[in-house]
């Protein structure tokens, strides 16, 4: 749960008053969204690169065990 304020901008995990007011500017005009929907629009590249690394480990150990 993040929120974001529509006044100063401030978007932190943290709300002011249970979420009610913003802790920077103490706007009243606060919103909360769940994190995740918006993360998963955007995948990191890092899980891109973790399957290369790992297809690449497991055709090394194929060609390793022909080889010998
Ligand atoms: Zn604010």
């Amino acid at each position: 749960m993040t929120y974001l304020c529509k006044d100063c901008s401030y978007r932190g995990t943290r709300g002011g008053r249970a979420g009610h007011q913003c802790p920077a500017c103490g706007s009243l005009n606060i919103g909360r969204h769940l994190p995740h929907t918006v993360d998963r629009q955007t995948p990191g590249p890092g899980r891109l690169v973790l399957l290369v690394v790992l297809w690449g480990c497991l055709f090394g150990l194929i060609g390793w065990k022909l080889s010998h």
